[in-house]
Protein backbone atom coordinates (compact mmCIF):
# COMPACT_ATOMS: atom_id res chain seq x y z
CA UNK A 1 0.00 0.00 0.00
CA UNK A 2 0.89 3.86 -0.96
CA UNK A 3 0.29 6.58 1.26
CA UNK A 4 1.56 9.92 0.62
CA UNK A 5 3.63 11.67 3.61
CA UNK A 6 5.03 14.66 4.24
CA UNK A 7 7.94 14.09 6.74
CA UNK A 8 11.08 10.91 6.15
CA UNK A 9 9.28 7.95 8.23
CA UNK A 10 11.19 7.00 11.17
CA UNK A 11 13.82 4.46 11.82
CA UNK A 12 11.99 2.37 13.60
CA UNK A 13 14.43 -0.33 14.46
CA UNK A 14 16.29 2.40 15.76
CA UNK A 15 13.59 3.26 18.00
CA UNK A 16 12.85 -0.05 19.05
CA UNK A 17 16.74 -0.88 20.06
CA UNK A 18 15.78 2.13 22.65
CA UNK A 19 12.92 0.13 24.35
CA UNK A 20 14.33 -2.48 26.49
CA UNK A 21 11.25 -4.59 26.92
CA UNK A 22 10.79 -4.56 23.08
CA UNK A 23 13.98 -7.06 23.06
CA UNK A 24 11.70 -9.59 25.14
CA UNK A 25 10.49 -13.01 24.20
CA UNK A 26 8.33 -15.43 25.45
CA UNK A 27 9.12 -18.79 27.19
CA UNK A 28 8.22 -20.19 23.14
CA UNK A 29 10.02 -17.82 21.97
CA UNK A 30 7.84 -15.52 20.53
CA UNK A 31 9.22 -11.65 20.63
CA UNK A 32 6.81 -9.35 22.53
CA UNK A 33 4.41 -7.40 20.51
CA UNK A 34 2.82 -4.46 22.53
CA UNK A 35 -0.20 -2.71 21.01
CA UNK A 36 -1.40 -1.41 24.20
CA UNK A 37 0.02 2.09 24.40
CA UNK A 38 -2.96 3.54 24.96
CA UNK A 39 -3.16 1.98 28.63
CA UNK A 40 0.39 3.14 28.98
CA UNK A 41 2.99 3.51 26.76
CA UNK A 42 6.96 1.59 27.17
CA UNK A 43 9.28 3.97 28.23
CA UNK A 44 13.07 4.17 26.39
CA UNK A 45 16.72 3.55 27.84
CA UNK A 46 16.78 7.88 28.46
CA UNK A 47 13.49 7.80 30.53
CA UNK A 48 14.57 4.63 32.51
CA UNK A 49 17.93 5.96 33.06
CA UNK A 50 16.31 9.65 33.39
CA UNK A 51 14.63 8.31 37.07
CA UNK A 52 17.61 6.36 38.02
CA UNK A 53 19.82 9.40 37.24
CA UNK A 54 17.30 11.71 39.41
CA UNK A 55 17.43 9.31 42.40
CA UNK A 56 20.66 9.05 42.18
CA UNK A 57 22.32 12.68 41.79
CA UNK A 58 19.15 15.43 42.26
CA UNK A 59 16.32 14.03 45.06
CA UNK A 60 14.98 16.53 47.32
CA UNK A 61 12.04 18.05 48.26
CA UNK A 62 11.37 21.17 46.40
CA UNK A 63 11.14 24.93 46.91
CA UNK A 64 11.47 25.00 50.89
CA UNK A 65 15.49 24.12 50.55
CA UNK A 66 18.15 26.08 50.82
CA UNK A 67 20.62 23.92 50.07
CA UNK A 68 21.93 23.23 46.83
CA UNK A 69 20.37 20.15 46.30
CA UNK A 70 16.85 21.17 47.06
CA UNK A 71 17.53 23.48 44.67
CA UNK A 72 18.55 21.67 42.18
CA UNK A 73 15.39 19.59 42.33
CA UNK A 74 13.75 22.77 42.19
CA UNK A 75 15.40 24.37 38.98
CA UNK A 76 14.72 21.02 37.56
CA UNK A 77 11.70 20.52 38.16
CA UNK A 78 10.51 24.27 37.15
CA UNK A 79 12.63 23.28 33.94
CA UNK A 80 10.49 20.20 33.07
CA UNK A 81 7.40 22.73 33.17
CA UNK A 82 9.10 25.35 30.91
CA UNK A 83 9.46 22.26 28.59
CA UNK A 84 5.90 21.32 29.19
CA UNK A 85 4.31 24.46 28.18
CA UNK A 86 7.04 24.65 24.78
CA UNK A 87 5.62 20.94 23.63
CA UNK A 88 1.67 22.43 23.90
CA UNK A 89 2.42 25.79 22.85
CA UNK A 90 1.43 27.81 26.32
CA UNK A 91 1.69 31.00 26.38
CA UNK A 92 3.54 30.96 29.88
CA UNK A 93 4.71 27.90 31.49
CA UNK A 94 2.49 29.27 34.49
CA UNK A 95 -0.58 27.60 32.68
CA UNK A 96 1.08 24.06 33.12
CA UNK A 97 0.03 22.43 36.18
CA UNK A 98 1.62 19.29 37.20
CA UNK A 99 -1.10 16.70 38.58
CA UNK A 100 -0.60 12.74 38.47
CA UNK A 101 -2.62 12.20 35.68
CA UNK A 102 -5.76 13.21 33.36
CA UNK A 103 -7.67 11.97 35.45
CA UNK A 104 -6.74 14.21 38.74
CA UNK A 105 -6.91 17.13 36.15
CA UNK A 106 -10.05 17.28 34.98
CA UNK A 107 -11.23 16.71 38.53
CA UNK A 108 -9.40 19.84 39.12
CA UNK A 109 -11.13 21.89 36.72
CA UNK A 110 -14.09 20.12 37.72
CA UNK A 111 -13.61 21.17 41.48
CA UNK A 112 -11.80 24.30 41.22
CA UNK A 113 -13.50 26.44 38.17
CA UNK A 114 -16.74 24.03 38.13
CA UNK A 115 -18.08 24.34 41.72
CA UNK A 116 -17.58 28.39 41.60
CA UNK A 117 -18.72 28.50 37.98
CA UNK A 118 -21.54 26.46 37.32
CA UNK A 119 -24.83 26.83 39.04
CA UNK A 120 -28.31 24.88 39.58
CA UNK A 121 -29.78 24.56 36.00
CA UNK A 122 -26.77 24.85 34.44
CA UNK A 123 -25.78 22.67 31.33
CA UNK A 124 -22.65 20.46 30.80
CA UNK A 125 -21.94 19.47 27.31
CA UNK A 126 -20.17 16.35 27.44
CA UNK A 127 -19.66 13.70 24.10
CA UNK A 128 -21.10 10.39 23.86
CA UNK A 129 -17.69 9.10 23.08
CA UNK A 130 -15.79 10.11 26.54
CA UNK A 131 -13.69 8.16 28.66
CA UNK A 132 -15.01 8.31 31.88
CA UNK A 133 -12.41 10.66 33.60
CA UNK A 134 -14.01 12.91 31.25
CA UNK A 135 -17.56 12.13 32.38
CA UNK A 136 -18.01 11.30 35.94
CA UNK A 137 -16.21 14.36 37.15
CA UNK A 138 -18.61 15.86 35.61
CA UNK A 139 -21.52 14.54 36.88
CA UNK A 140 -19.89 14.72 40.65
CA UNK A 141 -20.14 18.49 39.75
CA UNK A 142 -23.39 18.09 38.30
CA UNK A 143 -24.58 16.13 41.42
CA UNK A 144 -23.63 19.27 43.80
CA UNK A 145 -24.53 22.23 42.01
CA UNK A 146 -27.72 21.01 40.40
CA UNK A 147 -26.35 21.05 36.59
CA UNK A 148 -27.77 18.98 33.93
CA UNK A 149 -25.45 16.98 31.75
CA UNK A 150 -25.99 16.98 27.51
CA UNK A 151 -23.65 14.37 25.20
CA UNK A 152 -23.43 15.41 21.73
CA UNK A 153 -24.22 11.98 20.03
CA UNK A 154 -21.50 9.77 18.02
CA UNK A 155 -22.78 8.69 14.29
CA UNK A 156 -22.71 5.57 13.18
CA UNK A 157 -19.14 6.15 11.96
CA UNK A 158 -18.05 7.10 15.25
CA UNK A 159 -17.70 10.63 14.46
CA UNK A 160 -19.71 13.56 16.80
CA UNK A 161 -22.37 14.94 15.39
CA UNK A 162 -21.79 18.02 14.99
CA UNK A 163 -25.73 19.34 13.68
CA UNK A 164 -26.68 18.37 17.48
CA UNK A 165 -23.80 20.20 18.97
CA UNK A 166 -25.48 23.54 17.50
CA UNK A 167 -28.27 22.50 18.92
CA UNK A 168 -26.83 21.83 22.30
CA UNK A 169 -25.07 25.20 21.90
CA UNK A 170 -28.38 27.42 21.62
CA UNK A 171 -28.88 26.09 25.01
CA UNK A 172 -26.18 28.29 26.21
CA UNK A 173 -24.04 25.51 28.15
CA UNK A 174 -21.28 26.45 30.34
CA UNK A 175 -18.99 23.81 29.74
CA UNK A 176 -17.77 22.14 27.01
CA UNK A 177 -16.05 19.01 27.70
CA UNK A 178 -14.39 17.13 24.60
CA UNK A 179 -11.99 14.28 23.97
CA UNK A 180 -9.11 15.84 21.48
CA UNK A 181 -8.39 11.47 20.21
CA UNK A 182 -11.30 9.38 20.98
CA UNK A 183 -9.69 5.99 23.36
CA UNK A 184 -11.80 3.62 21.90
CA UNK A 185 -13.39 5.02 18.54
CA UNK A 186 -9.94 6.35 17.45
CA UNK A 187 -11.49 9.29 16.00
CA UNK A 188 -9.73 13.06 15.54
CA UNK A 189 -12.42 15.20 16.90
CA UNK A 190 -12.64 18.61 15.23
CA UNK A 191 -11.81 20.06 18.91
CA UNK A 192 -10.77 23.60 17.37
CA UNK A 193 -14.05 24.33 15.54
CA UNK A 194 -15.89 22.53 18.74
CA UNK A 195 -13.90 25.29 20.90
CA UNK A 196 -14.80 28.21 18.12
CA UNK A 197 -18.24 27.48 18.26
CA UNK A 198 -18.34 26.98 22.26
CA UNK A 199 -16.90 30.50 22.63
CA UNK A 200 -19.30 32.01 20.50
CA UNK A 201 -22.06 30.43 22.90
CA UNK A 202 -19.78 31.64 25.76
CA UNK A 203 -18.98 28.50 27.09
CA UNK A 204 -15.15 27.05 28.89
CA UNK A 205 -13.84 24.36 26.98
CA UNK A 206 -12.05 21.39 28.59
CA UNK A 207 -9.87 19.04 26.64
CA UNK A 208 -9.33 15.46 27.32
CA UNK A 209 -6.01 15.76 25.42
CA UNK A 210 -4.99 11.92 27.09
CA UNK A 211 -4.94 10.00 23.70
CA UNK A 212 -3.61 13.00 21.36
CA UNK A 213 -0.78 14.92 23.28
CA UNK A 214 1.63 11.32 22.97
CA UNK A 215 0.80 11.34 19.46
CA UNK A 216 0.46 14.33 17.55
CA UNK A 217 1.58 18.23 17.72
CA UNK A 218 -0.68 19.92 19.96
CA UNK A 219 -1.04 23.60 20.20
CA UNK A 220 -3.64 24.80 23.03
CA UNK A 221 -3.47 28.34 21.62
CA UNK A 222 -4.12 27.62 17.75
CA UNK A 223 -6.99 24.94 19.22
CA UNK A 224 -8.46 27.57 21.72
CA UNK A 225 -8.46 25.05 24.51
CA UNK A 226 -9.21 27.27 27.99
CA UNK A 227 -7.95 23.59 30.19
CA UNK A 228 -6.40 20.58 28.12
CA UNK A 229 -5.36 17.72 30.24
CA UNK A 230 -2.86 14.63 29.86
CA UNK A 231 -0.77 12.00 30.91
CA UNK A 232 2.64 11.63 30.97
CA UNK A 233 2.88 7.66 31.25
CA UNK A 234 1.26 7.71 28.00
CA UNK A 235 3.67 9.10 26.38
CA UNK A 236 7.04 7.51 27.29
CA UNK A 237 7.46 9.30 31.07
CA UNK A 238 6.39 7.32 34.18
CA UNK A 239 3.36 6.88 35.67
CA UNK A 240 3.28 9.57 38.48
CA UNK A 241 2.89 12.70 36.44
CA UNK A 242 -0.05 14.33 34.28
CA UNK A 243 -0.38 18.29 33.22
CA UNK A 244 -3.25 20.40 33.21
CA UNK A 245 -2.96 23.21 31.19
CA UNK A 246 -5.43 26.29 31.77
CA UNK A 247 -5.25 29.83 30.43
CA UNK A 248 -4.18 32.13 33.03
CA UNK A 249 -6.81 34.25 33.59
CA UNK A 250 -9.34 31.37 34.27
CA UNK A 251 -6.53 29.72 36.73
CA UNK A 252 -5.78 32.70 38.55
CA UNK A 253 -9.40 33.29 39.32
CA UNK A 254 -9.83 29.83 40.46
CA UNK A 255 -9.85 29.20 44.10
CA UNK A 256 -7.45 25.69 45.02
CA UNK A 257 -8.84 22.34 44.15
CA UNK A 258 -6.65 20.31 46.90
CA UNK A 259 -5.28 22.10 50.79
CA UNK A 260 -2.05 21.53 52.13
CA UNK A 261 1.63 22.28 52.12
CA UNK A 262 3.07 24.68 48.97
CA UNK A 263 -0.05 25.83 48.13
CA UNK A 264 -0.78 28.67 49.87
CA UNK A 265 0.38 32.51 51.20
CA UNK A 266 -0.81 32.68 54.77
CA UNK A 267 -2.18 30.43 56.88
CA UNK A 268 -3.87 31.45 60.08
CA UNK A 269 -5.80 29.00 62.43
CA UNK A 270 -9.34 29.85 60.61
CA UNK A 271 -8.41 31.13 57.23
CA UNK A 272 -5.55 31.05 54.57
CA UNK A 273 -4.43 33.04 51.57
CA UNK A 274 -3.11 31.19 48.04
CA UNK A 275 -0.35 31.03 46.53
CA UNK A 276 0.13 32.47 43.08
CA UNK A 277 -0.63 30.01 39.93
CA UNK A 278 0.32 26.65 39.21
CA UNK A 279 1.95 26.53 43.60
CA UNK A 280 -1.71 27.07 44.12
CA UNK A 281 -3.00 24.08 42.39
CA UNK A 282 0.08 21.94 43.62
CA UNK A 283 -0.82 21.10 46.95
CA UNK A 284 1.45 18.61 48.95
CA UNK A 285 4.82 17.32 47.18
CA UNK A 286 4.34 16.54 43.63
CA UNK A 287 5.98 13.82 41.59
CA UNK A 288 8.97 15.93 41.57
CA UNK A 289 11.37 12.64 39.29
CA UNK A 290 8.47 11.98 37.12
CA UNK A 291 8.14 15.62 36.39
CA UNK A 292 11.42 16.16 35.65
CA UNK A 293 11.28 12.74 33.55
CA UNK A 294 8.40 13.94 31.77
CA UNK A 295 10.56 16.58 30.27
CA UNK A 296 13.48 13.93 29.57
CA UNK A 297 10.26 12.26 27.38
CA UNK A 298 9.40 15.02 25.61
CA UNK A 299 12.43 16.21 24.58
CA UNK A 300 13.04 12.29 23.43
CA UNK A 301 9.66 13.12 21.15
CA UNK A 302 10.45 16.55 20.06
CA UNK A 303 13.50 14.60 18.54
CA UNK A 304 11.53 12.44 16.63
CA UNK A 305 9.16 14.84 15.55
CA UNK A 306 5.61 15.25 16.86
CA UNK A 307 4.54 14.99 12.73
CA UNK A 308 6.60 12.10 11.83
CA UNK A 309 5.29 10.52 14.95
CA UNK A 310 1.55 11.17 13.96
CA UNK A 311 2.43 10.16 10.07
CA UNK A 312 3.98 7.22 11.25
CA UNK A 313 0.87 6.36 13.63
CA UNK A 314 -1.35 7.46 10.32
CA UNK A 315 0.66 4.82 8.10
CA UNK A 316 0.44 1.71 10.84
CA UNK A 317 -3.57 2.72 11.05
CA UNK A 318 -4.19 2.36 7.26
CA UNK A 319 -2.18 -0.75 7.15
CA UNK A 320 -3.78 -2.04 10.06
CA UNK A 321 -7.34 -0.96 9.36
CA UNK A 322 -6.98 -2.78 5.46
CA UNK A 323 -5.24 -6.09 6.76
CA UNK A 324 -8.35 -6.20 10.02
CA UNK A 325 -10.42 -5.47 7.15
CA UNK A 326 -9.59 -8.56 5.45
CA UNK A 327 -10.87 -10.68 8.13
CA UNK A 328 -14.47 -12.14 7.99
CA UNK A 329 -16.65 -11.21 10.82
CA UNK A 330 -14.34 -8.74 12.18
CA UNK A 331 -15.91 -4.81 12.75
CA UNK A 332 -14.01 -2.29 13.44
CA UNK A 333 -15.48 1.13 15.25
CA UNK A 334 -14.89 4.80 14.14
CA UNK A 335 -13.80 5.94 10.83
CA UNK A 336 -12.60 4.13 8.34
CA UNK A 337 -10.03 6.45 6.89
CA UNK A 338 -6.58 6.68 8.68
CA UNK A 339 -6.42 10.58 8.39
CA UNK A 340 -9.38 10.81 10.72
CA UNK A 341 -8.12 8.76 13.57
CA UNK A 342 -5.06 8.04 15.94
CA UNK A 343 -3.29 5.16 16.37
CA UNK A 344 -6.15 2.98 17.85
CA UNK A 345 -8.21 0.39 16.23
CA UNK A 346 -11.44 -1.23 18.37
CA UNK A 347 -12.98 -3.96 16.90
CA UNK A 348 -15.06 -6.70 16.98
CA UNK A 349 -14.84 -10.49 15.96
CA UNK A 350 -18.01 -12.05 15.66
CA UNK A 351 -19.13 -14.99 18.01
CA UNK A 352 -16.03 -13.94 19.87
CA UNK A 353 -15.80 -12.78 23.17
CA UNK A 354 -13.08 -9.33 23.01
CA UNK A 355 -11.33 -11.11 26.36
CA UNK A 356 -10.91 -14.75 24.29
CA UNK A 357 -9.71 -12.93 21.32
CA UNK A 358 -6.92 -10.90 23.71
CA UNK A 359 -6.03 -14.21 25.85
CA UNK A 360 -5.32 -16.23 22.60
CA UNK A 361 -3.56 -13.24 21.42
CA UNK A 362 -1.61 -13.20 24.63
CA UNK A 363 -0.36 -16.55 23.83
CA UNK A 364 0.92 -15.33 21.01
CA UNK A 365 3.18 -12.79 23.27
CA UNK A 366 0.57 -9.94 21.50
CA UNK A 367 -0.96 -7.61 24.46
CA UNK A 368 -4.18 -5.75 23.10
CA UNK A 369 -6.68 -4.83 25.46
CA UNK A 370 -9.86 -5.88 26.15
CA UNK A 371 -12.54 -4.68 27.52
CA UNK A 372 -14.57 -1.33 27.68
CA UNK A 373 -11.86 0.54 27.37
CA UNK A 374 -13.60 3.29 30.37
CA UNK A 375 -16.02 4.35 27.53
CA UNK A 376 -19.77 2.69 28.82
CA UNK A 377 -21.61 5.34 26.87
CA UNK A 378 -19.92 4.31 23.67
CA UNK A 379 -19.98 0.77 23.77
CA UNK A 380 -24.01 1.19 24.14
CA UNK A 381 -23.94 3.33 21.37
CA UNK A 382 -22.30 0.67 19.24
CA UNK A 383 -24.84 -2.17 20.93
CA UNK A 384 -21.35 -3.85 22.60
CA UNK A 385 -20.39 -4.15 25.91
CA UNK A 386 -16.70 -4.52 24.93
CA UNK A 387 -13.97 -4.79 21.89
CA UNK A 388 -10.71 -5.75 21.34
CA UNK A 389 -8.09 -2.74 21.10
CA UNK A 390 -5.02 -2.46 19.82
CA UNK A 391 -3.14 0.82 20.15
CA UNK A 392 0.19 2.11 18.11
CA UNK A 393 3.21 4.27 18.99
CA UNK A 394 6.55 5.04 17.84
CA UNK A 395 7.62 1.71 18.24
CA UNK A 396 5.22 -0.05 16.47
CA UNK A 397 5.71 -1.84 12.82
CA UNK A 398 4.05 -3.17 10.46
CA UNK A 399 5.22 -6.81 11.32
CA UNK A 400 2.93 -6.25 14.70
CA UNK A 401 -0.22 -5.39 12.90
CA UNK A 402 0.77 -8.99 10.85
CA UNK A 403 1.41 -10.68 14.40
CA UNK A 404 -2.05 -9.19 15.35
CA UNK A 405 -3.73 -10.40 12.68
CA UNK A 406 -1.93 -14.32 12.70
CA UNK A 407 -3.65 -14.04 16.34
CA UNK A 408 -7.04 -13.17 15.50
CA UNK A 409 -6.91 -15.91 12.40
CA UNK A 410 -5.85 -18.23 15.40
CA UNK A 411 -8.67 -17.13 17.47
CA UNK A 412 -11.13 -17.71 14.67
CA UNK A 413 -9.97 -21.35 14.23
CA UNK A 414 -10.18 -22.63 17.90
CA UNK A 415 -13.53 -20.96 18.35
CA UNK A 416 -14.75 -22.06 14.79
CA UNK A 417 -13.72 -25.12 14.96
N1 LIG B 1 -8.95 10.07 28.76
C1 LIG B 1 -8.65 9.23 27.78
C2 LIG B 1 -9.15 9.52 26.40
C3 LIG B 1 -7.88 8.10 28.05
O1 LIG B 1 -7.59 7.24 27.06
C4 LIG B 1 -7.42 7.87 29.37
C5 LIG B 1 -6.58 6.65 29.71
N2 LIG B 1 -7.13 5.45 29.33
C6 LIG B 1 -7.76 8.79 30.34
C7 LIG B 1 -8.52 9.88 30.00
C8 LIG B 1 -7.34 8.61 31.76
O2 LIG B 1 -5.97 8.71 31.86
P1 LIG B 1 -5.27 8.44 33.27
O3 LIG B 1 -5.69 7.08 33.68
O4 LIG B 1 -3.83 8.56 32.97
O5 LIG B 1 -5.79 9.49 34.20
Amino acid sequence: MTIERSTPPLDVGAIRADFPILASSDARDQRLVYLDSAASSQKPRAVIEAIDDYYRESNANIHRGVYALSERATARYEEARHLVADFINAESPRECIFVRNTTEAINLVANAWGRRNVHQGDLIVVTEMEHHSNLVPWQLLAEQVGARIEAIPVTPDGVLDLDAYARLLAQEPKVVAVGHVSNSAGTINPVAEIARQAKAAGAVVVVDGAQAAPHLAVDVQALGADFYAFSGHKMLAPMGAGVLYGRLPLLEAMPPFLGGGGMIRKVEIGRSTWADVPARFEAGTPAVGDAIVLGVAIEYLKRIGMDRVREHERDLTAYGLARLGEIAGLSILGPRNADARGGVISFDVAGIHPHDVAAILDGHNVAVRAGHHCCQPLMRRFGLTATTRASFYVYNEPDDVDRLVEGILDAKRIFEA
